[in-house]
Formats: C-alpha cells, sequence, structure tokens
C-alpha cells in the first residue's frame, strides 16, 4: 500500500523563500487528508488536486500560518460541488476560531445554507478516526496560547508525525516513536529560538528520535541560507514524497 505526501507549504510564518505556509497533503488508498492549512495553502492545493477529493483536514496549532487557509477552503468548498462532510480536527478552540475568522473575511459566508457540513472534532491523545486516518494529537512546546500539538497520523498502514511548531521537548521523541516518517519544523539553522526549532538542535537529538527517516520543514531565512548542510533532509513546495 502506498501513502503518498505531497508537501504543499514549507515555509514559516514570514513566507521566507518564498515558501508557502504549512500544508502537506497525505493521500492514501483510502482517502486523502491535510496536515495543517495556513494562510496561503489554498492555491498549491489547487495546484496538487481537486480540493473536493480532501476528506480531512487534521491543524496543529491556531496560528494563521497553520490554520487561516481554512476559511478560503471552506468558500471554494461552498461553490465547488462537495457531496460529503469536510472534516476538520484539532484544538479545542479551532471550532470558535475558525468561525471567527471566516466571519471576518467573508462577513456573508454563513448567511445562505452551506450545501456541505462542516464537522470538527477536538484532536487528544486518544487516537480518533478524522476521515481516512486515525489521528491523535500530543501537547508539545510552543505559543501555549496556541495550544500547540503534534500529530501522529495512521494512515495506509504508515505512521506519519508531524511535530507543528514546536521548541525541543521531551515530547518530540514521544510523538515521533515508531513513525516511519517524523516532519519536524526547523525554522533556524543554529539561531535558538524560544518556541521553535534549529538543525542544529534536530540533528543533535536525532539518535533519540527512534523513527525511520525525519524531513525538515517550517523553515526560515537562516534556515533556507543552510539548506545544503542543515544535517537532516528537507522539504521544498511541491516536493512528494512516497512511503
Ligand atoms: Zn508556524
Amino acid at each position: 500500500m502506498t501513502v503518498s505526501l505531497t508537501f504543499l507549504g514549507t515555509g514559516n510564518a514570514f513566507a521566507d523563500g518564498g515558501r508557502s505556509h504549512a500544508c502537506i497533503l497525505v493521500s492514501a488508498p483510502e482517502g486523502r487528508i491535510l496536515l495543517d492549512c495556513g494562510g496561503s495553502a489554498l492555491p498549491p492545493l489547487r495546484r496538487a488536486c481537486d480540493p473536493s477529493d480532501v476528506d480531512a483536514v487534521a491543524i496543529t496549532h491556531l496560528h494563521g500560518d497553520h490554520f487561516g487557509g481554512l476559511p478560503f477552503l471552506a468558500m471554494q468548498q461552498k461553490y465547488a460541488p462537495r457531496g460529503r462532510p469536510l472534516l476538520l480536527g484539532g484544538p479545542p478552540s479551532l471550532e470558535r476560531l475558525f468561525m471567527d475568522a471566516t466571519r471576518a473575511l467573508y462577513s456573508d459566508f454563513f448567511d445562505t445554507p452551506l450545501p456541505y457540513d462542516i464537522r470538527f472534532t477536538v484532536l487528544t491523545s486518544t487516537p480518533a478516526r478524522l476521515g481516512p486516518a486515525e489521528v491523535m494529537a500530543l501537547p508539545v512546546e510552543h505559543v501555549p496560547a496556541s495550544e500547540p500539538h503534534g500529530l501522529r497520523v495512521r494512515i495506509g498502514g504508515k505512521l506519519i508525525a508531524y511535530s507543528g511548531d514546536a521548541r525541543w521537548s521531551d515530547a518530540l521523541p514521544r510523538l515521533a516513536d515508531g513513525a516511519d516518517l517524523f516532519i519536524c519544523e526547523t525554522t533556524t539553522y543554529s539561531i535558538p529560538d524560544p518556541v521553535h526549532l534549529s538543525a542544529k538542535e534536530v540533528v543533535a537529538h536525532r539518535s533519540e528520535l527512534r523513527c525511520e527517516r525525519v524531513i525538515a520543514t517550517h523553515l526560515g531565512r537562516e534556515s533556507i541560507e543552510h539548506l545544503g548542510d542543515l544535517g537532516v533532509e528537507h522539504a521544498e513546495d511541491g516536493m512528494v514524497v512516497e512511503l
């Protein structure tokens, strides 16, 4: 069974290097799920597939470069043929902030009935079904107000772990344990950051990450300047990885 990942957005909040905001399309025989849907995710998503084929979206935390694309996806789907619910999973405040953001961007969005249901699931450390995948969310250390979590996603017989945004903590080895692929934020190359990881830290802790493969994403300016010597494989916008 093949699981295919398309890195639609590999940038940080500032879109350094012209990279789109965080979004990873996971395709498996069971269906398609997005991991994060940052503010600029819809254009690369539309280049990669028909958004109506996306069953679900799992959000790591409530910063715009990770969930800000949801109002645009919901709006596009309002006028696209979609005969089934859109499943959104994430932190406890996802539903409230999605509603606030969508009303702020399109004040008329809810004036007419949606031709499809939007269903919300709060992701927790108990594995839960989210469309084609079984997903669990583990708290990580980032800006607390964003309700930061990392994800463990079982789909197509594979286990994908994703840090979301996080500084180093013991949560990350637990998150990555046994994964076929750990997608790890690597915002800086060596500059310490109180809420993000550097490539130096990822490399220093690599032996603690008991996973097959690590791919760096959420790349900021300094990381992009050091792509050749990050010491860890890195993602590019549009890159496809088969598991
Ligand atoms: Zn971010």
